[in-house]
């Protein structure tokens, strides 16, 4: 080993805190497999994106694995020229292949889910939207990080995850984030992994989120539906930012500029759906989905 970085008191903390969220990221999807809601597939995939899950042993990979005890997992290792310290991420081409092979008859993957995001000038009602689309189980609906202070009726780990700027920027940094956008004085954030597991799982997930994060969620997955959700009318659009009460009256005009420059966006979008009923909507979402 060599000499170790000289670290500052706030750079030691900060990780110490990253080692922390990392090893409860760890043990998070190492309970998953045991649970066998995660195979040695999705694992794998995931460890593509996240860092904390490239840098699991692949001992303790294999072994959280239902009917792969310990002398088993070192026997594997040892056959397929696996060290027994070896992260995944230290993983050759040919040793991912030939772990896959190993359990592909035991591992169930399902098709990954569809993914479509959902935008549109505020006031639209994509929430409303969300909230039915929530309700029939077809979809499972991610939810968001703010730096916005909760509206009276909102509840922290239900309508959003409420957050610090510091928190917040400390998980922009760690990538922590499928997306990011300010928006109206506040940061909007989609988290990555619980979007990604989802779709792993095979569910189909949407993002009700607003453009310019609709647009980086496009350009890291193509596969991305974009759907923009259009008001029957610009003074229908008027008339609901004004009934929104909870939003001071600056707030409200802001708001109402920012659904002018929204609307212009619409043609970078796959599908336009104007919202004249919440009901047909949804429907058409399901459809976009199947
Ligand atoms: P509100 O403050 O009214 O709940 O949301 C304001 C805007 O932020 C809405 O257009 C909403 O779609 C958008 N938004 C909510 N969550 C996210 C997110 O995770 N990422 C981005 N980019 N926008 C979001």
């Amino acid at each position: 080993m060599g000499r170790p970085p000289e670290l500052s008191h706030q750079e030691r903390l900060a990780a110490l805190e990253k080692a922390s969220q990392s090893r409860k990221r760890r043990a998070e999807v190492k309970a998953k497999i045991k649970r066998g809601e995660f195979s040695i597939d999705t694992v794998l995939e995931i460890a593509e994106n996240e860092e904390a899950i490239a840098k699991m042993r692949v001992r303790e990979l294999l072994e959280a694995l239902t009917g792969v005890g310990k002398v088993r997992a070192s026997t594997l290792m040892e056959r397929l020229n696996i060290s027994p310290t070896r992260r995944i991420a230290g993983l050759g081409r040919h040793q991912i292949k030939a772990l896959r092979n190993e359990f592909m008859k035991s591992s169930h993957a399902p098709t990954p889910g569809k993914l479509l995001v959902l935008s549109g000038p505020g006031g639209v009602g994509k929430s409303t939207v969300a909230t039915r689309l929530r309700a029939t189980g077809d979809f499972w609906v991610s939810i968001s990080a703010t730096t916005r202070a909760p509206r009276t009726n909102e509840h922290d780990g239900v309508d959003y995850f409420f957050i610090s700027e510091e928190e917040f920027s400390r998980k922009v940094k760690e990538d922590e984030f499928l997306e990011w956008a300010e928006f109206a004085g506040s940061r909007y954030a989609t988290p990555r992994a619980a979007v990604q597991e989802a779709l792993l799982a095979g569910r189909n997930v949407l993002l009700e989120i607003e453009i310019a994060g609709a647009k980086q969620v496009k350009a890291h997955l193509s596969q991305a539906i974009l759907v923009f959700l259009e008001p029957p009318t610009w003074e229908e659009l008027v008339a609901r930012l004004e009934a929104r009460g909870t939003d001071s009256p600056e707030r409200r005009a802001e708001r109402l500029q920012l659904a002018q420059d929204e609307l212009a966006a619409a043609s970078f979008f796959d599908v336009v759906i104007v919202n004249d009923q919440v009901e047909q909507v949804v429907e058409q979402l399901i459809a976009l989905a199947s």
